[in-house]
């Protein structure tokens, strides 16, 4: 075989501790080379070009680009090869920055090491064989899971855009945490206001289906065809005849069940509507508190629904739904103030966090939105706000910012002010964090305009006096210790991942951090895609968000979608499992272990059975190459004989 070897030197990022034209010269007494050169951005047009005449003036049948990491540019090389009318696969990359000049500055050992890696890419481009894809229609109906308004907005522009829309909430109702606000900062709008038509819209749209009170079981197939396999929750209360007249609600008798929807704060009845503006509004029976379900008798709702719409037989129903896209938009979860002991949360009835306080300010919420202490529902006068509870923590392991307490504590100490006008509120704070458009002027209108009240330093301890709580604290700014009495203190407790947020990637097959959240492809570039074709984020459930930058996810997600089902047919990767039908001995061992079940028997004409690689549903991943004991499954480019070639090289 011919190959050409490009070094990159990356203006310095390579070039700094690298001596790529000395690894560009070593590259020329390699077996095969026979060019060899060094450029300044080989990536760049010029850089391509390069590349391109090269393989037409040396006949090359093979090029190697020692540069970057692969997952930025090797799309680019192989088509900038394929342009020159070489198989894309005719190409290999040898990563020599991330895993070379960014990692050490031994300018002699990196340049040694550079040339190893050159020569592993060098042999295993020698045995590479040119593939090709094959195509597979696209179906175009997009699945939203999580109906919050990430997940409505990306709903919403995907039906815009004509396509069917399948969206998955896992309450009763759409709207997440958004529904559960007062007002939104910056600008103090009413939140179901600005929410609740997105949320009828939804309803009335002819090419979304919603499925609430409902979850994906398991997800298979790949981009442009996924199958998933969706959970309906039993309700206990047939939708299609429900028309959401409460009456229910009102007679029955099971009046103590918690409320999550009011935080807690006041409880609701075993058959409920959570909230005045839910879609849809349907009434859902909670089984662990309904008499009918805990003591065997009780059938209220039943006797007295208008439309007979109660059944106590219901069970879970499973459908199954094609589609070829989904976005995720699970959003999030608050961090459990009862970690710091020290602050009483969940001890003392007038420490709340702040989603809490929200339902108080609401006029839809516990107290009708006047704002009330839930120990003694008196009016307080001294509230105060602690910032940071369970963010920027390391030692409850929460060292990321919320991105959204700091700006949510003003609003609602502006509205405190606003509801109490001789009302004191305070806030303590680590320092502000408000980057968002006239984020910084709301701050500052808190401050200047409301006479809040921002003292600069943690909280240290709050305990009970007589009814109220001493709040104390260190005021770092003048260097003093502070004490506040007050009548309620509000907790802005942190953003976390939404519970069972692993457990449904791992269904997904995407990549979450240290913490929950879903990664992106890349941080800058490709903020709303996921490492799985086919599969994008929205919203709080990729990281800390407020409502625009989650609306704007789901706009984009949307957009990415469209962009996808713009074609009528999407091409695989070829790089897939195969089987060497004479060697297979039929064991099964592939089949079991295919995480993606994309082997199955395949029955021989004259008897006995073979495994069988279904190359559209195969992702690559090796696992039935490895398992395979007479190794007749190999994965097309990255073979054995490959993979050895690279470590016999490594261990000359
Ligand atoms: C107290 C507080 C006040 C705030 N105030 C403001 C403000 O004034 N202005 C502002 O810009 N931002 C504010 N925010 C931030 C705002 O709430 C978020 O930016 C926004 O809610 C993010 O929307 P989302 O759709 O990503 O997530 P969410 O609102 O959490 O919605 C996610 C949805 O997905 C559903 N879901 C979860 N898991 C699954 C699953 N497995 N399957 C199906 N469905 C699932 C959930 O039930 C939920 O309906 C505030 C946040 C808090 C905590
Ligand atoms: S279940 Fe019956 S009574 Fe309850 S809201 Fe629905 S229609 Fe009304
Ligand atoms: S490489 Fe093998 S185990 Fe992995 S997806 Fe393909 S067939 Fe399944």
């Amino acid at each position: 075989m011919r190959i050409g070897v490009f070094v990159c030197q990356c203006g310095t990022n390579i070039a700094g501790t690298v001596d790529t034209a000395a690894v560009a010269r070593k590259a020329l007494t390699f077996p095969d080379v026979v060019y060899a050169t060094s450029y300044m951005y080989t990536c760049s047009e010029p850089g391509q070009k390069e590349i391109q005449n090269a393989i037409k003036e040396h006949n090359l049948q093979g090029v190697v680009v020692a540069a970057c990491s692969p997952r930025m540019h090797e799309p680019t090389f192989r088509r900038a090869v394929e342009k020159a009318g070489l198989n894309r696969y005719m190409f290999e990359m040898a990563n020599i920055r991330e895993h070379v000049s960014w990692i050490s500055s031994d300018r002699e050992a990196n340049t040694l090491k550079a040339a190893d890696l050159v020569r592993m890419a060098v042999a295993k481009l020698a045995l590479n064989q040119p593939l090709f894809s094959s195509k597979v229609p696209i179906n175009k109906r997009v699945m939203v899971l999580g109906g919050g308004v990430a997940g409505i907005q990306a709903a919403l522009d995907c039906s815009e855009g004509g396509l069917e829309v399948v969206l998955v909430e896992k309450n009763s109702s759409i709207g997440g945490k958004m529904a559960q606000l007062d007002k939104t900062f910056p600008t103090v709008d009413c939140s179901s206001c600005v929410l609740g038509p997105k949320m009828v819209d939804v309803s009335q749209r002819e090419n979304i289906k919603l499925y609430a009170m409902s979850e994906v079981d398991s997800i298979s197939g790949y981009v442009g065809n996924f199958t998933v396999q969706v959970r309906k929750k039993a309700t206990y209360v047939n939708w299609d005849l429900c028309t959401g007249c409460g009456i229910c609600t009102e007679k029955c008798p099971s009046k103590q069940v918690p409320d999550p929807f009011n935080q807690y704060l006041a409880p609701t009845r075993a058959i409920n509507i959570p909230f005045p503006q839910a879609i849809p509004k349907k009434a859902t029976i909670n089984k662990d508190y309904c008499r009918q379900f805990t003591k065997g008798k009780c059938g209220v709702c039943q006797k007295i629904c208008p439309v007979g719409a109660i059944d106590y037989t219901m069970q879970d129903e499973i459908v199954t739904e094609q589609v070829g896209a989904i976005i995720v938009a699970t959003g999030f979860d608050l961090f459990d103030y009862s970690a710091y002991g020290e602050y009483g949360g969940g001890r003392y009835p007038d420490v709340i966090s702040g989603l809490q306080y929200e339902r108080i300010l609401s006029a839809s919420g516990p107290f009708g939105g006047h704002i009330k202490r839930p120990s003694d529902g008196k009016e307080p006068k001294n509230i105060v706000f602690v910032a940071c509870v369970g963010s920027r923590d390391p030692s409850v392991d929460r060292p990321y910012c919320s991105g959204v307490c700091c700006m949510y504590i003003a609003k609602q100490a502006i509205l405190t002010r606003d509801h109490i006008p001789d009302s004191n509120c305070y806030v303590f704070y680590m320092d502000i964090r408000a980057p968002g458009k006239n984020y910084d002027e709301f701050v500052r209108r808190a401050q200047e305009e409301y006479g809040v009240q921002y003292v600069r330093g943690r909280v240290g301890k709050i305990y009970p006096k007589g009814d109220r709580l001493v709040v104390q604290g260190a005021d770092t700014l003048l260097g003093v210790q502070v004490e506040v009495e007050a009548d309620l203190v509000v907790l802005a407790t942190g953003i976390e991942s939404a519970s069972g947020a692993q457990e449904l990637a791992e269904k997904l097959r995407i990549s979450y951090d240290q913490y929950g959240f879903y990664l992106e492809s890349h941080p800058k570039l490709r903020p709303v895609e996921t490492n799985t074709a086919g599969v994008y984020l929205a919203g709080v459930c990729q990281g800390p968000k407020d409502i625009p930058s989650s609306v704007a996810q789901g706009s984009a997600a949307a957009a990415k979608v469209q962009a996808l089902f713009s074609r009528d047919t999407i091409e695989t990767d070829p790089q897939v499992a195969l089987v060497n039908e004479r060697a297979c001995i039929a064991c099964g061992k592939c089949i079991e272990v295919c995480p993606f079940g994309a082997i199955q028997w395949k029955e021989l004409r004259g008897g006995g059975r073979k495994a069988e690689v279904l190359p559209s549903v195969c992702q690559g991943c090796g696992l039935c190459n490895a398992t395979c004991p007479p190794k007749a499954i190999q994965l097309q480019h990255t073979t054995d004989s490959q993979i050895l070639a690279e470590v016999n090289i490594l261990c000359a």
